[in-house]
């Protein structure tokens, strides 16, 4: 069976990556090869407004479970209204965008083996195309160093209005545990509310029954009874070091690689729609949609990306390395005071120089000579590098 593109993997990379290519190509065939069942309620995917173009707004829209037009954070020593809108996505809402698109998929669909050409299925089937992208979500290996961002999200139906009148994206009021700690708030409705324990951790074991009932709990101290209706979960990479040289050496042949598994995600926050944006007008863009030219064209987008990172990922490891677990939180404190503009283009990925210089300089969070010992990301890096 023939196709212009296959996408394996019919997550969020892929996903866009197919809406792209058919709102700019509308001629080409798009298969997208997922091993779920069907589209998942298992993730809301959420964005700040500044953090992709006006056209992926519109495009976006329909898939939209919320909306808001600004957020707030939360800290011991103080706590702000952020003038960003943000929004939430979920995966009924992109695939049915997917399916409008014109793009095929075909779920229980397990790929087993992916070259240059073809995709090989479990069950036998076997597809081919001149250009096949991987997106099948994240693979560890030795050219990423992570800390991890864990959490447990329950949405509730509540017995009466919550009263939260925006999203609360940090809630960093709680007990500090298991690093840097917080709780993150979602009000779809009135009465139906996202809470999600969250912790960015040295380990990637994630409790799960611990943490929902501590987003249980959290609700109980705000009066919230109710029935949980959905439940998400993640184990999230915070990026410490990355040799993007080395991943794509040793991906010269074979699929493209995009999303998580290409290490597309924001360092500090592990959100990838941003960048995964990016990513798919990218692709959308190539006059060559052969899998050769496609790599090129991302490979040289992800080191130049990897290489503008570098001042994220040096914060992560003052953060992660710097920072005893309890004290982690005064850092994003602090980051949380800087003037409006530089926190949006911080989640954008738009840094200036001048915003990095403000984000380091004036009183040290962490003492001077633990912060020098984070300098050095090379040495965090093992393997074939
Ligand atoms: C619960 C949760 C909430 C998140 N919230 C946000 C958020 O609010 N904003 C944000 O920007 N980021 C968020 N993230 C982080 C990140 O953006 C997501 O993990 C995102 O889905 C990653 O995109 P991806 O396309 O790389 O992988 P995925 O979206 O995970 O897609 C991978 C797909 O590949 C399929 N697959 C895997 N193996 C095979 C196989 N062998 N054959 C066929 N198919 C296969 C999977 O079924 C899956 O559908 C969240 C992550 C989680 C887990």
């Amino acid at each position: 069976m023939k196709s212009d593109i296959i996408l394996a993997g019919a997550g969020l990379a892929s996903s866009l990556i197919a809406l792209a290519l058919r709102r700019a190509r509308p001629d080409l065939s798009v298969l997208l090869l997922d091993t779920a069942p069907g589209p998942s309620d298992a993730h809301t995917w959420s964005f700040h407004d500044p953090d992709i173009p006006a056209a992926w707004h519109k495009a976006l829209a329909p898939a939209k479970r919320g909306d808001w037009p600004d957020q707030e954070v939360r800290f011991p020593a103080h706590s702000r209204r952020l003038r960003a809108g943000y929004n939430s996505i979920d995966g009924a809402g992109l695939a049915r965008l997917v399916a409008e698109a014109g793009a095929q998929v075909i779920h229980d669909a397990t790929v087993t083996d992916l070259g240059a050409g073809h995709a090989l299925l479990l069950d036998g089937r076997r597809f081919e195309a001149p250009c096949i992208i991987d997106g099948r979500g994240a693979q560890p290996g030795p050219h990423l160093v992570t800390g991890y961002q864990k959490f447990v999200g329950i949405e509730i139906e509540c017995d009466a209005p919550h009263g939260v009148q925006r999203p609360v994206i940090m809630d960093a009021t709680v007990p500090q545990r298991d690093g840097y700690r917080f709780i993150y708030l979602l009000p779809f409705s009135p009465t139906r509310i996202l809470i999600e324990d969250t912790r960015y951790s040295d380990g990637a074991d994630l409790q799960d029954a611990k943490l929902a009932r501590a987003s249980h709990d959290y609700a109980a101290a705000q009066g919230w009874t109710g029935r949980e209706v959905r439940r998400e979960r993640g184990i999230l990479p915070i990026a410490l070091a990355h040799d993007a040289a080395g991943f794509w050496r040793q991906r010269a042949e074979g699929p493209v690689p995009v999303g998580l598994r290409a290490g597309f995600f924001h360092p500090v926050t592990g959100y990838s729609l941003p960048v995964a944006v990016e990513v798919a007008d990218l692709i959308a863009a190539q006059s060559d949609l052969k899998t050769g030219a496609v790599r090129r064209a991302v490979r040289d987008f992800a080191l130049a990306r990897a290489h503008q990172d570098r001042f994220l990922r040096l914060l992560n490891r003052m953060l992660f390395r710097g920072c005893p677990g309890p004290e982690r939180y005064r850092l994003l404190q602090r980051f949380y005071c800087l003037p409006e503009p530089v926190i949006e283009r911080f989640y954008a990925g738009r840094l200036t120089w001048a915003d990095r210089l403000r984000i380091v300089t004036g009183k040290p969070p962490i003492p001077i000579r633990r912060a020098l010992r984070c300098l050095p990301e090379k040495p965090l890096l093992k393997g074939d590098t």
